[in-house]
């Protein structure tokens, strides 16, 4: 048999031309949106202050199976898609195991991550729906650059509010999303209502997703012609981010492979609710059963400690209530250096899938995930993000049992982008000076105090 390359290459006529609605092969639903002011499940015409119309309709659609991906997205797809499906040949050398590492590599753009899947789509409906401009919030500062160049693509002005650690941590993230057009705004900033409550408690935070969330939708909704969108956590978000999976699987069947373990970092969860798509499909049709591993930091750990209940997604408590896995909606992480994974819910599809037995979570801590980091980049000549170290740890740690036990398991991670605004976190972890922080129970204990009790149901 020929050897199997280190990079298959899809040809531009083999990228999908839709994306794929896990819902509508779950044997049960996620629990439907609640809208706080009634109390009742969220309607699409709730959404549409918020969000544009056509993803409000995506948010809520449990049926549609295929979604057709407009020909505008895939023009833009084209130009950095599709991804390549890499084989970890060097680093299974250097780790000595039977095992076979496979991983898909997001990054090749200039956000430097997956999220530009989602952030073309979410651009090219809020111009169709003849927006004047959109909001949003950045952690890390992948999503609000991806966000910045769809915008620009699509000629649509954006405001970011970026998370104020991140946004002293790195500039440069900030000087990239202003070179594509974009409005960059620290948060907590005094520009919001929400945004001087928060500073005037709590002057000295250095913010974090859930703030700038509020801030945001704050923005929009008091902005005429504005809207909201937000880079994980929504079905929407996981609908697009469906063509890595979608990929993913057509390029493992071209090469007759079929993974023992899918392993994702998980943030908000949609590079995992991406990429495990078809496989999960094949899980509840029963047609197999793949190991699925959501990977997250012992230092924000939704799934591994958090509650299965109903929470806001930010935390100024001003978006509708998701069932999901969190830590409370008041849960304020430590400055892990991780930013894209310091989100205190996850993904309401993958709460579901994760409380239904349908998939696995481990935390990891940030030294191990970093030392992961490392030995990936010198063998495989990518330098990655620590969120996507997150799944490399993982990953190594599966293939180290492998060389345990002798078995030969096939093994897909993603590795959802590329470390260069991360160097800080690097250079800490050479010299020693990084912490592994995990949060006492009496910690998160906080964190569930603020979840919101809501008659009737919880
Ligand atoms: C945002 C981000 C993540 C985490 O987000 P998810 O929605 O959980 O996928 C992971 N890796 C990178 C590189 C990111 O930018």
């Amino acid at each position: 048999m020929a050897k199997i390359p280190h990079r298959l290459y899809l040809t531009e006529e083999q990228i999908p031309s839709q994306w794929y609605n896990l819902r509508a092969d779950m044997k049960e639903l996620p629990d439907p949106l609640i809208n706080p002011a009634t109390g009742k499940p969220v309607v699409a015409e709730d959404l549409y202050p918020v969000f544009c119309e056509e993803l409000a309709r995506q948010e809520l659609d449990n049926t549609t199976r295929y979604v057709d991906i407009p020909g505008e997205i895939m023009d833009m797809y084209q130009i950095y898609r599709p991804s390549p499906l890499c084989r970890a040949y060097s680093l299974e050398k250097a780790l000595g195991t039977p095992a076979k590492i496979y991983y898909k590599f997001e990054g090749n753009n200039t956000s430097g991550s997956h999220k530009l899947n989602s952030a073309i789509a979410q651009a090219y409906y809020a111009k169709e729906q003849g927006l004047t401009s959109v909001t949003t919030e950045t952690g890390a500062g992948q999503w609000g650059t991806a966000l910045a160049e769809a915008c620009s693509y699509f000629h649509l002005p954006l405001t970011v509010f970026m998370v104020k650690v991140s946004y002293q941590q790195k500039p440069f993230r900030k000087a990239v999303m202003e070179t594509f057009g974009a409005e960059v705004i620290a948060s907590p900033s005094d520009t919001t209502r929400v945004g001087r409550k928060i500073l005037e408690d709590n002057p000295s935070t250095g913010g974090s997703l859930g703030c700038a969330i509020s801030e945001a939708v704050e923005k929009a909704v008091s902005t005429p012609g504005s809207r909201y969108v937000l880079g994980s956590v929504l079905n929407q978000v996981l609908l697009h981010q469906s063509i890595i999976g979608q990929e993913a699987r057509k390029a493992m069947d071209i090469l007759g492979e079929y993974p023992d373990v899918v392993i994702g970092c998980a943030g908000g969860g949609s590079n995992l609710g991406g990429l495990i798509g078809p496989y999960m499909q094949d899980k509840l049709l029963g047609k197999a059963s793949p190991r699925i591993v959501a990977v997250e930091p012992a230092s924000c750990p939704s799934l591994t400690r958090g509650r299965y209940a109903y929470d806001y997604c930010d935390t100024g408590r001003i978006t509708p209530m998701a069932r999901m896995y969190t830590l409370g909606c008041g849960f304020i992480p430590s400055s892990n250096h991780a930013g894209g994974l310091r989100y205190h819910g996850m993904s309401p599809i993958l709460s579901k899938l994760y409380h239904d037995g349908y998939m696995e979570a481990v935390s990891v801590e940030q030294t191990k995930v970093f030392e992961a980091a490392v030995l990936f980049a010198k063998n495989e000549t990518i330098l990655p993000a620590p969120e996507s170290a997150h799944a490399i740890r993982a990953a190594v740690d599966e293939a180290l049992r492998c060389k345990e036990t002798g078995e030969a398991k096939t093994i897909l991670f993603g590795l959802t982008g590329t470390g260069y605004f991360d160097m800080k976190a690097y250079e800490n972890y050479m010299h020693q000076s990084m912490s592994d922080y995990v949060p006492t129970d009496e910690e998160l204990q906080k964190g569930f105090d603020s979840l919101p009790s809501i008659p009737g149901i919880q």
